[in-house]
């Protein structure tokens, strides 16, 4: 099977869209979204509409969709990323919010082999920073690989012979072949607020029948998803972070 994990898209319907293209001619077989639709960008609905249009497809909710959904208190969130929530449920459809209601928890385990979670697997809005958490994380995980996002960062986690490594990954399209018997722990990055730096969207593809896992970026009209933004209420800090990938 073919897995095509994403996360954090954050209302960014451009970001998406470039996304979902490059991997077209990619032969998806699943999608495993691991939360944020929603919550910073303009297009909050449209977003929604066009993972719901995927076929194939598990996903977890994550701390912005809980927050809009208004399962979660907004006072965990520094005043900018609450702006976002309080601008993202009014913009929001009674059918889309109320689907992100109904949004499963983390952790979800998919064809036996794939643990999906938002933040950590013991806790969805846990960030996982670095190798002391991960082998936290990997205390909770019973499957070879698990996916995880919320961080904004591509990274991976190799558990081998009693030993933990984490490697942030930098170069694009990155590839690795993952050896039986290791587990991994592994963050795609951001479809539509990335901030490694690196302003493009970032993706994954996981082939379990040969084992290989790919990390890709993609380019895509930030120009657009600035001007939508700037077009709101929302924060102006939110456009001008697109474009430096912070
Ligand atoms: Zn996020």
């Amino acid at each position: 099977m073919r897995y095509l994990v994403f996360s954090d898209i954050h209302g960014n319907l451009e970001a998406l869209e470039a996304v979902l293209n490059d991997a077209q001619k990619k032969k998806i077989d699943y999608y495993l979204f691991l939360g944020d639709l929603v919550g910073y960008g303009a297009s909050p609905n449209e977003v929604i509409q066009e993972v719901l249009s995927l076929h194939r497809l598990f996903m977890v909710r994550g701390n912005h969709d809980k927050a809009v959904a208004g399962l979660d208190s907004i006072q965990t969130f520094n005043p900018i990323a609450a702006a976002g929530i309080e601008w993202t449920k009014k913009a929001l459809n009674k059918k889309h919010l109320h689907f992100l209601t109904g949004l499963a928890k983390s952790p979800l385990t998919i064809h036996k082999t794939i643990t999906i979670c938002h933040g950590a697997p013991f806790d969805e809005d846990y960030y996982i920073f670095g190798e002391f958490d991960a082998v936290e994380a990997f205390n909770y995980i019973s499957t070879p690989v698990c996916f995880f996002g919320h961080t904004h960062f591509p990274f991976l986690y190799v558990a081998k012979d009693e030993a933990v490594e984490g490697t942030f990954i930098e170069q694009f399209p990155f590839e690795i072949r993952l050896e039986k018997g290791a587990r991994y722990l592994i963050n795609p990055g951001s479809v539509g607020q990335p901030r490694d730096r690196n302003p493009q969207a970032a993706y994954a593809i996981y082939d379990s029948r040969n084992n290989r896992l790919k990390f890709y970026r993609v380019e895509y009209d930030i120009a657009e998803s600035k001007r939508k933004i700037l077009a709101t209420d929302l924060p102006p800090a939110l456009a001008e972070r697109l474009s430096l990938g912070i």
